[in-house]
């Protein structure tokens, strides 16, 4: 087959492995740049082009969209969809998991276990917003934070009022969740591919941290999921309509809670915890689906 690997950066490790391993399949891997794709959209016969010229046809395409590209990067990958290429995660998909709000509204609707979560853009009563996510210990969040960083814990109700103000005085759109303080500091990272978690992670923040991002000191290790965990991490995946995601779940008293589903999984952090080929997973899942015409919404969504 032919595939092309959309991202902007050919060094990435996880652009390097689904190039890696997808040759070791016998298979055909161009890595093009995102940004760098143009298209003339009023054409009858949809095409992109690249470098000055037409690109071939594709029979996948494994969209690895940055989050600062997601508007760009949605519109590339609906070209693609038009051409009838296989695209591994549709461009809807991608576009409604990067609203952090309408994700958790979706899950929500469709009863995937959530942390309690309020948000809200200038509440003319802070204490009750407060209060309406069960009171401090409280997580509040910047809606565009990634990595850890916007993610602030308040212990008290009055702590939480301050940080909430601050926010809101920058104008930056919050959300106030509540803190799962049995989590540990840990959260899980199931890796979901086709409808299947192929590979889980559990993931401890440093010493003194209950944030547990690998960029910020954690550390990571293979872990043996729940029938309940598993389960969830699957509903998520599907709910979002990603066939490769990463879903977050922290471990409550409630049982399993998502806080995430990302559409663009890093590679390194999940195949060196696991010691699994994460990348040649992803493909023998596009050697089975990669039909022409095969995209559920064929660009149209
Ligand atoms: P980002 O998307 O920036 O990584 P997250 O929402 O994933 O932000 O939060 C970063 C980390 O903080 C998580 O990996 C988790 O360890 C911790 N965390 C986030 N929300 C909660 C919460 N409600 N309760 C306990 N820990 C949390």
């Amino acid at each position: 087959m032919r595939v092309a690997v959309l991202s902007r950066n050919p060094n990435l490790y996880s652009t390097r492995r689904l190039k890696e391993a997808g040759e070791e399949r016998g298979h055909q891997v161009d890595i093009i740049d995102t940004l760098h794709c143009y298209m003339d959209i009023t054409q009858s016969r949809p095409a992109v082009r690249y470098l000055g010229e037409e690109l071939p046809y594709y029979d996948a395409v494994i969209p690895r969209i940055g989050a600062s590209i997601t508007f760009y990067g949605a519109a590339v990958v609906r070209q693609f969809e038009m051409m009838g290429t296989f695209t591994v995660n549709e461009s809807v998909a991608i576009s409604r998991s990067r609203d952090k709000l309408r994700s958790l509204q979706l899950l929500s609707r469709k009863g995937v276990g959530l942390p309690r979560t309020g948000f809200a853009n200038r509440p003319d009563n802070i204490k009750d917003l407060i209060k309406n996510v069960g009171g401090a210990p409280l997580v509040i969040k910047l809606l565009e934070g990634t990595q850890g960083i916007g993610v602030v814990l308040a212990d008290t109700n009055k702590n939480a009022e301050s940080i909430i103000e601050a926010f809101m005085g920058l104008k930056a759109n919050i959300l106030v969740q509540e803190f799962i303080k049995e989590a540990g500091g840990a959260d899980i990272r199931c890796f979901v591919v086709g409808g299947k978690v192929v590979a889980a992670m559990k993931r401890q923040g440093a010493e003194g941290e209950f944030r547990s991002n690998l960029h910020r000191g954690g550390s990571a290790t293979l872990v043996k999921l729940s029938k309940e965990e598993r389960a969830t991490a699957v509903n998520a995946a599907k709910v979002m309509g990603l066939n490769v995601c990463g879903v977050d779940i922290l471990q409550s008293n409630n049982g399993p809670v998502v806080m995430e589903v990302n559409s663009s999984p890093g590679l390194e952090g999940i195949e060196t915890a696991t010691n699994k080929d994460v990348a040649a997973l992803i493909y023998s899942f596009i050697e089975k689906q990669a039909k022409p015409n095969n995209t559920r919404t064929k660009g149209k969504g």
